[in-house]
């Protein structure tokens, strides 16, 4: 059998060859489109991970910076608290520093230079000032005494008599520190001279004596040469009523006190910020408070 060739004409064979090529480029580009619809498809999935990915990424950022403004915020107000602790500390050890200032300072101030002497309290008989100092002998009635005050009293007894003395006063030491003693002497003196009620009114009970503590002054003149009650007619009487608490005296028993028998002659040291006080409220140091003296013995030689 013969197998019978179909004869093509050229005509038919340009449609051939194009319906082919036809039908090959359709397929191309199906397969060529599809490929790129996966591609996109894949690409937008991808992306839509990514995306995912970035927000919750995002989104950890965000947390985390307000964890961490959130801790600064925190820390700020730690620092804040750690400063205002601080402050106070330091305030806290100044305080307890002056404290200490203060207690160490009162150490060394004896206490029984501010105390009131009366009937019911008194000093002891063993007592004596720390350390005394004696009063030059231009300033003494008689100058061939021995005259003493307590060391830390006597410059601010000399200032007061040296400015006296500038302003022209006739102002004198009697007498200063009195040992128990002789008191004591001073006392059975005066009882056998004047009989023991009227040596009671007029010379302390040698425990009571203001004398003792190297703090307290007899004052008189030129003149009177003795501890008279007169002394409160002279000038330098109403010099030291004007002056003396500026020194840091003040007078014990002035008139009409309840306590003793006015003595306008004697004077004692309580330190300049007491007697100031004193002055400015008119009152007498025998009618204070204990108490409230004592607030006052950390100035004592200031
Ligand atoms: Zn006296």
């Amino acid at each position: 059998m013969k197998i019978k060739i179909p004869h093509f004409t050229t005509k038919d064979k340009i449609i051939i060859t194009g319906t082919i090529a036809f039908f090959i480029g359709i397929n191309y580009w199906a397969y060529y489109t599809t490929n790129l619809y996966t591609e996109l498809k894949d690409t937008r999935s991808e992306f839509a991970v990514s995306t995912s990915t970035l927000n919750t990424t995002i989104k950890e950022l965000e947390e985390k910076l307000a964890d961490s403004k959130k801790e600064n915020e925190n820390l700020s107000d730690v620092l804040s608290d750690e400063q205002k602790k601080t402050v106070e500390l330091e305030r806290e050890r100044r305080r307890n520093e002056k404290k200490i200032n203060t207690l160490t300072k009162l150490t060394t101030i004896d206490p029984e230079l501010l105390k009131k002497y009366s009937k019911v309290y008194f000093l002891s008989e063993n007592y004596v000032p720390a350390k005394l100092d004696t009063i030059g002998t231009n300033f003494l009635v008689d100058p061939t005494k021995d005259i003493q005050i307590l060391d830390g009293v006597s410059s601010y007894l000399i200032d007061m008599l040296e400015d006296a003395k500038r302003a022209g006063v006739d102002l004198k030491v009697l007498s200063g520190y009195r040992s128990f003693d002789y008191q004591k002497t001073l006392k059975s003196q005066y009882k056998v001279v004047y009989g023991a009620g009227t040596a009671n009114q007029f010379s302390a009970e040698q425990g009571y004596s203001e004398h003792q503590l190297g703090t307290a002054v007899d004052f008189t003149t030129t003149a009177l040469r003795s501890a008279e009650t007169t002394f409160d007619q002279t000038a330098a009487y109403a010099w030291l009523a004007k002056n003396a608490y500026k020194y840091g005296f003040i007078i014990s028993y002035p008139k009409g006190n309840l306590y003793y028998q006015y003595e306008p002659w004697h004077w004692r040291f309580v330190g300049v910020d007491l007697a100031e006080d004193m002055h400015d409220d008119g009152k007498q140091f025998y009618e204070l408070d204990q108490r409230d003296i004592d607030e006052y013995l950390v100035k004592f030689f200031d």
